[in-house]
């Protein structure tokens, strides 16, 4: 089991919960923006939020963002050692730093001492896109993304410093998750996971699956972030239901629904779609399973293995919930009838 390290007053690793970290998006020039995106990743659940910091004036976000949100913040530094130093000192609670390009050993040392003097936590991300070369193999970029770590790790240590999380990132499922597997044998720094640049919506998530779902699967992880290129809200919806998924936490409710056939004789794929946007706003909460299914041959099994659910057959729908029918419904109705059994 990893050790725990925290985040501001966020605890990660050991027996927590694996916590969902989100990061904004917005130019921080636009305040008013940056509190809005953060405002809404905090109503969704993220419990802890990373801004990149790209120069001096940006430091002062933290102490804005403090008055309207009650996460803890990290700052992802790059390039520039001192601006780490001026996070330290301007209220974040956590400096990303990536040993690709914040490499003199005085300058991390420094940044070290004034850490622990100010009880910030360090996360080591390392990412592939930081390699200059080029890799034969995921396992060879696996291999390299763990060298530089453990040799940062060593400069930090040495300081006596060791409140630290830890990140190997590839933009491929395969080296992130041999790099992982790799650190965690021989180190129990909690685990921050991610597939980096992981692509458009689609790619993205089912990249951030698949990596994140064989890690956590196997107990490696402490902490994650999907990285996807859409608004940072879709990335930390699709972290909650990765962790939801695999039995891990419980946010919501779950849809479960037919991919539908020939069979299906009702219009499955809009009524699903009009449920699950109506389910949205009422801001349901409960992790129900809630089952949608096209015709009679899985419909009544599934639909009774849920909390609630709905089978169709030829336009018309037996509402269940477990074993005991409760109603009919029909295509015209369903979507109404079963919020109302859901409420
Ligand atoms: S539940 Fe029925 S309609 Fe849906 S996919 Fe299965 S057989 Fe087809």
């Amino acid at each position: 089991m990893s050790k725990i390290v925290r985040i501001g007053n966020l605890e990660v690793g050991g027996k927590n919960p694996v916590r969902i970290k989100g990061m904004l998006k917005s130019p921080l020039a636009d305040t008013k923006k940056v509190i809005g995106e953060a405002k809404r990743l905090e109503i969704e659940g993220v419990e802890a939020i990373r801004i990149a910091v790209k120069e001096e004036k940006d430091v002062k976000i933290a102490a804005i963002l403090k008055k309207h949100i009650s996460l803890p913040l990290a700052a992802d530094v790059h390039f520039h050692p001192f601006l780490a130093l001026r996070c330290i000192k301007e209220g974040f609670d956590q400096i990303r730093l990536n040993p690709l390009n914040i490499a003199k050993r005085s300058e991390v040392r420094k940044i070290a001492q004034e850490a622990k003097r100010n009880n910030v936590s360090i996360r080591v991300g390392v990412n592939s896109g930081g390699f200059k070369k080029q890799f034969s193999s995921p396992q060879s970029l696996a291999r390299q993304m763990v060298k530089k770590t453990e040799d940062y790790l060593k400069v930090l240590e040495g300081e006596g410093f060791s409140d630290i999380m830890v990140s190997l990132k590839g933009s491929d499922v395969l080296s992130t998750v041999i790099a992982n597997r790799i650190f965690s044998q021989r180190f129990d720094y909690p685990l921050h996971l991610g597939i980096t640049a992981s692509g458009p919506f689609l790619q993205g998530v089912i990249k951030s699956s698949l990596g994140l779902g064989m890690l956590l699967s196997e107990g490696i992880g402490n902490i994650i972030r999907v990285s996807l290129t859409a608004s940072s809200f879709w990335e930390v919806r699709a972290a909650k239901y990765i962790l939801q998924f695999l039995n891990l936490r419980k946010f919501g409710p779950e849809i479960i629904s037919c991919p539908t056939c020939s069979r299906c004789e009702v219009k499955l794929i809009n009524i699903v779609g009009r449920f699950e946007r109506e389910l949205e706003k009422t801001n349901f909460n409960k992790p129900l399973r809630i089952a949608l299914m096209g015709c009679i041959v899985n419909g009544p099994g599934e639909a009774k293995q849920a909390d609630i659910g709905a089978a169709f057959g030829k336009r018309k729908a037996v509402i269940f919930r477990k074993d005991k029918i409760l109603g009919y419904s029909n295509e015209k109705n369903i979507v109404n009838d079963l919020l109302r059994e859901v409420r």
